[in-house]
């Protein structure tokens, strides 16, 4: 991140990169919905934001993932960088209020935090462009962008060509509700025995139910079916070959 950030200050990286996360529900819409694959093929990099791929990799890799990377987790490595280096975050997403709540948290835990922007995520599209020139007014060097999916991997492949001089448009779904204190994680052991989901259906039970009932099965069936090594081809993509457990057919 730090050096996709420097390289787009020197000019050198002119379009920003897309990095989203892979999870069960990512893996099942991915199979099921053509558009949907189309846009995640198109990203930069994909992390793999679940135990189940973690453990997946393990049984059919040569090489497994190291570990899980949970956007909540890595927020806050994020932000030492971002302290570190002096980069400047723009948050963008969530409910009126969620995302500033969020913020003000995370300059708390880390002072000299430079979060430039905070908008909600329930904007018209005609807002879109004042968006974008706020964006880069801002000098912004990593947006957050906090949509949900399908609509945020869409969004950000759409703000690639608008935002020339961000580095990264950073997914993270549900992030800002967390980071604002609103919804609490599962505890340690939970997310070590990947049951990370459990704990979120039961804050959520009426949100998730059908969510995870349609989607578990589903994923389960193409993590175990057809979790490899990465594909020669993808190799030269950063993070995409051995992030991608699960999802290529
Ligand atoms: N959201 C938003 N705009 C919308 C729809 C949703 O900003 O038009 C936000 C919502 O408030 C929540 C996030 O997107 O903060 C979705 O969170 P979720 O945990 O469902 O993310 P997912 O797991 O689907 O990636």
């Amino acid at each position: 991140m730090t050096e996709d950030c420097r390289a787009a200050r020197g000019g050198m990286l002119t379009t920003p990169k897309v990095v989203a996360s892979s999870n069960g529900s990512v893996i099942a819409r991915y199979h099921a919905d053509a558009t949907f694959r189309a846009q995640i093929d198109q990203v930069d990099i994909l992390d793999a934001d679940g135990m189940p791929l973690v453990f997946a990799s393990r049984l059919f890799c040569a090489e497994p993932l190291r570990e899980r990377v949970a956007t909540t987790d890595f927020i806050d490595d994020a932000c030492e960088a971002a302290v570190r280096d002096g980069l400047n975050f723009y948050f963008l997403g969530a409910k009126p209020g969620v995302a500033a709540k969020a913020a003000a948290r995370l300059r708390k835990k880390h002072p000299g935090l430079r979060i430039v922007g905070v908008k909600h995520g329930y904007f018209s599209e005609e807002e879109l462009d004042g968006i974008c020139a706020d964006i880069l007014a801002r000098k912004t060097d990593v947006l957050w962008l906090g949509l949900g999916s399908p609509r945020q991997e869409a969004l950000a492949l759409r703000l690639r060509g608008k935002l020339a001089g961000v580095a990264w448009i950073r997914v993270c779904g549900g992030l800002f509700d967390h980071m604002s204190g609103s919804v609490r994680r599962a505890p340690g052991w939970m997310q070590s025995f990947g049951l990370e989901w459990l704990h979120r259906l039961a804050m959520e039970p009426r949100r998730l139910a059908w969510r995870y009932l349609c989607t578990n099965p589903v994923a389960l069936f193409y993590l175990l079916t057809q979790t490899m090594d990465a594909v020669p081809s993808l190799e030269g993509v950063s993070g995409l070959g051995k992030a991608s457990i699960g999802l290529w057919s």
